[in-house]
């Protein structure tokens, strides 16, 4: 695959949704839905650069939302797609990675549509709500969902070869100068116990 300066990939992202005028925010405005009889149902395609991992570099998500009246809330199903930058557990390098999103929430009204009363949402921490102008924002839900998302122990490839334990060149670049008996740090551990046990 074609390696791109990931800042870069993600500067063209930002030009090209600005240029087709695709930008489509992940607030939406739900005055309408909120009004609507229980059960009734809004579909939205959400396109939009945020920074998933917090490390300033900007991730393109994308994929389909439907946002569904219950009785209390409107229920948020979404199934997105995040091209996220993460760092190689190996090798340290930066990648690009897309992972799925799939995200359910329920997000609570916090004023009445008709009167703007304040309307009391669940004691329940971390939940989501719609703000005082019916403006229901995704982006921290698909920022905690995409994050859940992030694999443990990333790895830019499969076979990636890491760094060289001695003089830490990235591997994937071809082999360093060390010798190939210093290659593994775990043999000379073990040749050492073999040592000290034969004194
Ligand atoms: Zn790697
Ligand atoms: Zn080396």
């Amino acid at each position: 695959m074609l390696q791109l300066d990931s800042r870069r990939y993600a500067q063209t992202i930002i030009e090209d949704l600005l240029l087709e005028g695709r930008w489509q925010a992940m607030q939406i405005n739900v005055a309408q839905l909120l009004r609507a009889s229980i059960g009734s149902v809004k579909d939205y395609e959400v396109k939009k650069v945020i920074d998933i991992t917090g490390d300033g570099v900007n991730d393109l998500v994308q994929g389909k939302v439907r946002l569904t009246r219950t009785n209390r809330s409107i229920l948020v199903k979404g199934a997105l797609e995040a091209d996220v930058e993460l760092t190689c557990s190996r090798c340290l390098g930066p990648f690009r990675r897309s992972l799925k999103v799939n995200l359910e929430e329920e997000y609570y009204p916090t004023a009445d549509v008709d009167t703007g009363a304040a309307i009391a949402v669940p004691d329940e921490p971390g939940c989501f709500t719609i703000d005082q102008n019916h403006i229901l924002d995704l982006t921290e839900a698909v920022r905690q969902y995409a994050l859940l998302a992030v694999p443990m122990k990333p790895l830019c490839r499969e076979n990636c070869a890491g760094l060289c334990p001695f003089c830490g060149q990235n591997l994937n670049r071809g082999p360093c100068g060390c010798p190939p008996k210093a290659a593994d740090p775990r043999w000379s551990e073990l040749s050492k116990l073999k040592k000290e046990k034969g004194k």
